[in-house]
């Protein structure tokens, strides 16, 4: 009889290790990702149609072989759900397993840590994704775990070590919580650094990088407000001072008169359908009056940084063309 069992255990584990790469690559500080039971139905049901055209090759419909089937059938989830249910091991690169897991092992055998692209925040790397291996050359442990089961339900948290290939500077260790079929990613031993475009104004850069720190937290009103003060810092930078001054004495300069003054600064013939920051400015003055901190505001946010790159990126071009 083909070995089944060993196709589920392999579709569960390549399952387990994208989940992972998927958790460490675009989730953020306790953020998650969950496998369900469900994905697996396709496995589990190739696996029986094996069965079934094994079991009705010699006596097509007989009794015995449906009673064959249903048994199997009903150990077939079981497995499926042993293997969901048992603790996860994982493994690393440089620190493989010492061999195969023991015949009948009721556990998922060891999984290797898939590799992953995230930011190394290195003084080489500079905040750009790089490719990162699993452990660590020179690392004598592999991954470390806390296991709990409690009430039925089980909770590992691992600290998965990383190698950036780019540098091979100091490890990145992750760790992530498991719940049962849920990875939270609970820590990163390094601050993920933000890598801001070049054309961002030097003054500005801290206010953009905050503000991609803080959306990446969720936290979408103070990323709008970290925006705006890029905005008007930058404003306040470009615009001649008298004219600031004049302004002045009306009162507190507002976003549109400042605007204005700004437009007048572009290169000449910079193209007007080119996203302004005035309309930028604008927008994210809606987002913070709208008070709200959900998917339509971090919609808005990631449409307004991307107007605020092509403007300063389309500026950096036009300059660099009238600078020949
Ligand atoms: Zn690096």
């Amino acid at each position: 009889m083909p070995n089944f069992a060993s196709n589920l255990e392999s579709v569960i584990s390549q399952r387990v290790s994208s989940a992972l790469q998927q958790l460490l690559e675009t989730k953020h500080l306790y953020q998650s990702v969950e496998i369900v039971e469900k994905e697996f139905d396709e496995t589990v049901n190739h696996i029986l149609g094996g069965y079934k055209r094994e079991l009705f090759r010699g006596e097509p419909g007989s009794q015995d072989s449906a009673a064959i089937l249903k048994r199997r059938t009903e150990k077939l989830s079981q497995e499926r759900d042993r293997l969901l249910c048992s603790d996860w091991f994982f493994y690393t690169e440089s620190n493989p397993p010492p061999g195969a897991p023991p015949i009948g092992s009721v556990e998922l055998p060891p999984i290797p840590l898939p590799s992953v692209r995230v930011s190394c925040g290195s003084k080489q790397c500079k905040g750009s994704i790089q490719p990162h291996n699993s452990g660590f050359i020179g690392w004598r442990y592999g991954v470390l775990s806390f296991d709990v089961q409690q009430n039925g339900s089980l909770m590992q948290v691992f600290s998965f070590p990383y190698q950036c290939q780019n540098c091979k500077e100091e490890p990145l260790v992750f760790l992530v919580k498991r719940e049962n079929l849920k990875l939270t990613l609970v820590g990163r031993s390094q601050f993920p650094e933000v890598s801001v475009p070049d054309f961002i104004p030097k003054e500005q850069r801290k206010f953009y990088r905050n503000a991609v720190v803080v959306s990446q937290a969720n936290f979408g009103l103070a990323a709008a407000m970290y925006l705006r003060t890029l905005i008007e810092q930058h404003f306040y930078q470009v615009i001649p001072s008298s004219e600031i001054e004049a302004i002045k004495k009306r009162g507190s300069p507002r976003g549109d008169e400042l605007a204005e003054l700004y437009a007048k600064t572009l290169p000449k013939g910079f193209p007007s359908d080119f996203p302004s920051l005035r309309k930028a400015y604008d927008d994210l003055s809606e987002v913070l009056h709208r008070g709200k901190e959900d998917d339509e505001a971090s919609k808005k946010f990631v449409g307004i940084k991307a107007d605020i790159d092509k403007h300063f990126d389309a500026l950096r071009v036009f300059n660099s063309i009238l600078a020949k």
